[in-house]
């Protein structure tokens, strides 16, 4: 029986904490249990991670856990061994891995308060004093006597001298003070509330009633578990009347019961029955299918052109993993975008999926969570976090568009989905399957080489891959002797398509009105003062706005340097994008989508939707339309400024720039109609505009993975990102200063190829953000070495020579260096 645990404690510090066991938890303690422990002066819930043994920890005294908050453990032992490994190779504190794993607000902390024994409280009042007490502990059963009791924290404060823990322990031994515990429950657990529920069949009643109760009767499944009261009167736009008139016609069910909050996803749906799978997907499903029966572990890509009919291959292998008796993981880049693709996985598997993804309240998200671990749902879909699902006997793990950035996060614990879930797959011997039409490079790289690359060259039903124009920007100038925004083939191309009754998407990188306010007259420009960035316009709310740190201002009418009164724009953004296509299609129904435009709560989904019920004509909008949508009646994308992304000082915009611009124009010609695509820049010669004009991946990689080669960038080596922050310019750079020296120092003594490359330190491209002036160091080292093998030495001494900064930022594998 273990007597000592170390524990994963959320305090941003890069360890574990070993603490003693009490002999009455023993029996019980196992790894993946959340416990409640002593930290500094306070309570907090950590993660027991592992028992190591007395002399791994010397003889040192202990404090002792004081609670445990699990009967069970909470996640599987398995997924303990992931966030370890997570902490290790990310370089990120273990505790604040562990707590990702986590729906927040489940959090327990307490606080310890101290009071006087009774004894104590009797001999005190009565004019007495314990004899033979040192003058710091008379002092506190003083201060002590006078409240009923106090925390630790006040009772320091009211303290003169320090030391107050020792001498409160010597009290509690001397029984003259007693410290009790108080636990703050969390904020997020289950909930009880009203739950409607149908009975019977719903579709033989729902004839002859009054249109709110139909509404509300087609909203509920026939025999289904109930569901939310609010939740199911708001989809089905009912009233509370409608469900009790049902009710009291015996139809449904209302009672309060302990409910699942369920995000509008799992609303229930149609049954939808599966497509007889093409040759091509049926050979892809075998073959992977008989990679996850060998039962070793094995990742693998397929490498299939938008359209190829990839979904269709994940569902039925997800279906083949439930089937014999295992659990699966689909994550896809994120949901608010992919409704439609959320709906078609609910409804294969009725019953059997939870959803994951930042857009549900804490709440829903709980419930969810809770559902998986207690093997309520077999499937999960969600967005990056959801990859530490606590699914038990995992075996499958699907990653759509695997390429895209979300699913890094560049916030600490700074993962990335896509390593994390090989990493689970490795340790339960399951198979995680990649898919895109554009993989990342160090994807490709390693599954040609591995042989576990399949490829999809065409679409299903043979529909042709649209017809790309690449039309340049600077003889457009010069036809038209001023800066045009949308080219004349772009507006020929839109005018056809609407007269045809066909619809289009618009893309526009940039959101806002205009990207610069800049004055005519002295050249000012309106930047953020906090970030080395211009503000951007949006007409709207009349406002300047940073898009980095969010700051906002009222925009000027006149310069605020000179006084003058002509203000230019430059620099068109979706809004002003918007404002020229009503103009220019004024019949056609125009909808924008960005950040600004789907800042409420279910615009997003609702625009998608209409969109794909052909009641909007256009969708003009950022990069967020270009990801996975499938709307067979688009015929025609256009790209404006396809080049914003190129100039950008990051080693990957090449790579970004083709990605963004093959899946936009995969948008195009999904249905019966071939699909065009227009791409304006002013680089038209560019490769990545060349080979994503062809269609042509295979090209593009072949160019690119010769400038990683030779540039030393990913796959050929790793790289770590060391950010340094300092509202103060002189630390920041002092900092970074001891920071690559001391790195430089540990590089110097590894030998040959394994040694480190340390790059800087130099001003991040982004040199001031947020009011902070940023430094970084980069270092170049093997693939898949991580942090902790350089790192963990130099910080350590970092930290005894008390070096600091207001942030210094680690990210291992970075994907931008902005
Ligand atoms: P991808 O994800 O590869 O871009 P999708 O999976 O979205 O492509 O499939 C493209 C379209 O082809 C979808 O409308 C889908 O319903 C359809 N489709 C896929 N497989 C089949 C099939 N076997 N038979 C008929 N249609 C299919
Ligand atoms: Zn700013």
């Amino acid at each position: 029986m273990p007597e000592i645990v170390d524990i994963a404690v959320p305090v941003g510090v890069r360890k574990t904490f070993s603490y003693s066991v009490p002999p009455e938890l023993r029996e019980s303690i196992l790894a993946g249990m959340r416990v409640l422990v002593p930290f500094g002066r306070k309570l907090l819930t950590g993660y027991v991670v592992g028992f190591p043994d007395r002399a791994q920890v010397g003889h040192v005294k202990l404090r002792a856990v004081r609670e445990l908050l699990d009967p069970e453990p909470a996640i599987p032992a398995a997924l303990v061994e992931t966030a370890l490994w997570v902490a290790r190779y990310y370089f990120a504190p273990p505790g604040e891995v562990f707590r990702a794993l986590f729906p927040a607000g489940t959090q327990v902390s307490g606080e310890r308060r101290i009071a006087l024994t009774p004894k104590a409280a009797t001999l005190l009042h009565g004019g007495l004093r314990p004899a033979g007490l040192r003058p710091q502990e008379d002092a506190i059963l003083g201060i002590l006597a006078q409240e009923s009791s106090l925390t630790v924290k006040q009772l320091a404060g009211r303290c003169k001298h320090g030391g107050v823990e020792a001498w409160i322990e010597s009290l509690v031994a001397a029984q003259l003070v007693q410290v009790e515990t108080l636990v703050q429950q969390p904020k997020v657990k289950t909930k009880e509330q009203l739950g409607i529920r149908l009975l019977g069949d719903g579709a033989e009643l729902a004839d002859g009633l009054p249109a709110a109760q139909k509404r509300l009767v087609a909203a509920l499944t026939p025999d289904g578990a109930p569901i939310l009261l609010q939740e199911a009167l708001r989809i089905s736009n009912s009233t509370s009347s409608a469900a009790r008139s049902l009710q009291q016609k015996g139809f449904v069910e209302i009672a309060p019961s302990q409910l699942q909050r369920t995000p509008v996803e799992l609303a229930p749906a149609q049954n939808a029955a599966s497509l007889v799978l093409t040759p091509s997907q049926k050979e892809l499903v075998d073959s992977i299918l008989g990679l996850i029966l060998k039962q070793k572990s094995a990742r693998c890509l397929i490498h299939g052109v938008t359209g190829s009919g990839k979904t269709e291959i994940y569902l039925r292998l997800i279906a083949e993993v439930l089937h014999r008796g295992c659990t699966a993981l689909f994550l896809v880049p994120e949901i608010g975008l992919t409704p439609l693709l959320s709906r078609l996985v609910v409804s294969r598997f009725p019953g059997q999926v939870s959803l994951l993804h930042s857009g549900m309240s804490p709440g829903e998200r709980f419930d969810q969570w809770d559902r998986i671990r207690k093997g309520e749902s077999t499937v999960v879909v969600g967005t990056r976090s959801a990859v530490f699902a606590p699914l038990r006997n995992l075996r499958f793990i699907v990653i759509d568009e695997e390429q895209d950035s979300s699913y890094k996060q560049d916030e600490s614990p700074c993962y990335n989905a896509r390593e994390v879930a090989w990493q689970r797959m490795q340790q339960s011997e399951g198979v995680l399957l990649l898919g895109s039409a554009t993989p990342s490079i160090e994807t490709f790289h390693w599954s040609i080489r591995s042989g576990n690359c399949f490829h999809m060259p065409e679409r299903v039903e043979a529909k042709p891959m649209p017809r790309v124009n690449i039309v340049d920007m600077t003889r457009e100038f010069q036809r038209h002797g001023k800066r045009t925004v949308i080219s004349s083939a772009l507006q020929e191309e839109l005018q056809i398509c609407m007269e045809r009754g066909e619809q289009a998407i618009v893309l526009l990188n940039r959101r806002g009105y205009a990207r610069t306010m800049l004055c005519r007259s002295c050249g000012h420009v309106f930047a953020c003062p906090d970030c080395s960035v211009s503000m951007t316009y949006h007409q709207q709310e009349d406002r300047l706005t940073c898009h980095y740190c969010g700051r906002e201002r009222t925009a000027p009418d006149v310069c605020s340097e000179c006084g003058g009164p002509y203000i230019h724009y430059s620099g068109v953004g979706t809004e002003q994008l918007e404002a020229m296509l009503r103009m220019m299609l004024p019949k056609a129904r125009i909808a924008r989508l960005d950040r600004d435009s789907t800042r409420r709560r279910g615009v997003l989904r609702s625009t998608l939707f209409s969109f794909a019920e052909h009641k909007l004509d256009l969708l003009v909008g950022t990069q967020m339309l270009a990801k996975g949508h499938d709307f067979p009646n688009v015929t025609l994308v256009g790209v404006v400024a396809a080049d914003s992304g190129l100039s950008f000082p990051d080693f990957r915009s090449a790579e970004r720039t083709f990605q963004l611009l093959t899946q936009v124009a995969g948008r195009a010609g999904r249905g019966t109609s071939p699909g065009r695509v227009v791409i304006q820049s002013y680089y038209p010669d560019n490769y990545a505009l060349q080979y994503a004009q062809r269609q042509d991946y295979q090209g593009f990689y072949n160019r690119e993975i010769e400038f990683r080669k030779l540039m030393g960038y990913p796959p050929f080596r790793g790289l770590i990102q060391i950010l340094v922050a300092d509202p103060d310019h002189a630390k920041a750079s002092g900092t970074a200063e001891r920071i690559a020296g001391a790195l430089k120092l540990h590089a110097a003594k590894i030998e040959g190829q394994f040694r480190p490359h340390v790059l800087g330190p130099a001003a991040a491209p982004m040199e001031k953000l947020r009011g902070n002036y940023r430094m970084q160091v980069l270092v170049k080292l093997p693939p898949g070495s991580g942090g902790i093998s350089i790192l963990q030495d130099c910080f350590e001494d970092l930290d005894r020579q008390k070096v600091s900064a207001a942030k210094i930022h680690v990210d291992v594998d970075p994907l931008s260096l902005l």
